[in-house]
């Protein structure tokens, strides 16, 4: 797939002002950083356009400002950046006009410079032409490394891939290629986990990967509404009864599909959705009339463990149980360890992504040993659900 968009390797940057669209959009209190992560993604996509001799020009939104807002600008995101890569990060206080240029205009080969929050121009989010021509101004070349942002047809996510010659950073070449060994061009048999806590969030998602993949193991509260469908007493368990045919129409199409689906065959039951509240295994014959499944069961545990043996290839999105509780995160943790076996064995090429996906693989201590972690949230989903992205598809060799 790397193949398919233009990268770095493809980009002469020496002298050239390069606008760079970057995630900086990382967790924040009281004015600091909280988590880096994100920063030193990006790290190895900045170092390799400036040691190469161009200009840095850093490009990104934070938060959901409407309008220019102090508690929003990427300031002390630029301060945060410059002391991980070790050195200076310029700011300018706009993204757009006067400021932006004059900053560029001071800058030599090899510096680096962050621009305020893009969206503090409600143009940024409606890809309007004229703010897409302002940032344009600014650069030579543009390098996409916020796979994160991808879903959304903004000025800088989308519109600049237009305007000027577009390449993949690396940190957005490294998500595609593993993205496309998970279900474009993957080893063969896939297996997707699909766990959280509705069905109707993730409908499209479960629909794409019926078509694509060999088995899928479905968990969490959303199996509930599946075992309903079945016509299993589930008690009084999180589940949207409303979506029994839809359930049921999806077992049917992935039956006429190949698809093999693996459902719970036990579950873990209590009576308050708290964490260490009496709970027990029942078969799925015996729920009580007043019990809440919190997790998937040892039984479906070992099913899940074994289905995945059988797979070449690993997607993974949402918990098996509630996690968040102890002990309901035992299912999740099992199968997160199972896999990351697996994956460090060399038998499994695994993909996880989403939110709560990377909370859960954090806390099993495991999301290290998988073969690749999407922290890409909404983007990560709308690619499970098959839908192109803009801000990707941009970068696509023509
Ligand atoms: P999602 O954002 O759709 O991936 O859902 C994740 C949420 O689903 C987490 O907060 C889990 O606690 C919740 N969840 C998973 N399984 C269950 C369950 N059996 N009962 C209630 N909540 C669950």
């Amino acid at each position: 797939m790397s193949e398919s968009f233009r990268t770095l390797d493809r980009a002469d940057v020496k002298g050239k002002r390069v606008l760079v669209r970057v995630d900086l959009n990382v967790p924040m209190d009281n004015g600091k950083v909280t988590d880096a992560t994100r920063l030193e993604r990006i790290a190895p996509t900045i170092i390799e356009i400036a040691d190469k001799g161009g200009k840095v020009i850093l490009l990104a939104h934070f938060g959901r400002p409407k309008g220019r807002d102090a508690k929003d600008s990427l300031k002390p995101v630029a301060q945060e950046l410059a002391l991980i890569l070790k050195r200076p990060v310029a700011f300018a206080e706009d993204c757009v006009g006067e400021a932006a240029e004059k900053a560029v205009a001071a800058m030599k080969d090899g510096d680096i410079l962050c621009l305020e929050n893009t969206r503090f121009h409600k143009e940024e989010e409606k890809n309007d032409p004229a703010f897409v021509a302002a940032l344009a101004k600014l650069g030579d070349i543009y390098v996409n490394d916020a796979f994160s942002a991808a879903h959304r047809a903004h000025a800088s996510t989308e519109g600049l891939g237009h305007k000027l010659p577009a390449y993949a950073g690396r940190t957005m070449q490294a998500e595609l290629v593993a993205l496309s060994k998970a279900l474009e061009a993957p080893r063969k048999p896939v297996i997707a986990v699909i766990g959280g806590a509705k069905v109707s969030t993730k409908l499209e998602l479960l629909e794409n990967l019926i078509a694509k993949v060999d088995a899928l193991v479905i968990g969490g509260g959303m199996a509930n509404t599946f075992l309903h469908a079945q016509g299993i007493t589930i008690g009084k368990s999180l589940a949207e009864k409303e979506m029994a045919a839809t359930a049921q129409r999806i077992l049917e199409k992935a039956e006429a599909k190949g698809c093999a689906i693996v459902l719970p065959v036990d579950a873990i039951v209590a009576f308050h959705f708290e964490a260490n509240t009496p709970s027990h295994a029942y078969g799925l014959d015996a729920i009580p009339d007043g019990g809440m499944i919190l997790d998937i069961g040892p039984l479906s545990i070992e099913r899940v463990k074994s289905a995945i043996d059988d797979a070449a290839t690993l997607v993974w999105n949402g918990p098996l149980g509630a996690f968040e509780l102890k002990p309901f995160d035992q299912g999740t943790v099992a199968a997160a360890k199972h896999a990351a076996e697996r994956t460090k064995a060399g038998l499994l090429v695994s993909v996880a992504g989403g939110g709560d996906t990377v909370a859960a693989l954090n806390a099993a201590g495991v999301a290290g040993d998988l073969t690749y972690l999407s922290t890409a949230g909404g983007a990560f989903l709308e690619w499970l659900e098959g839908k192109p992205l803009p801000g990707v598809e941009v970068l696509r060799v023509k």
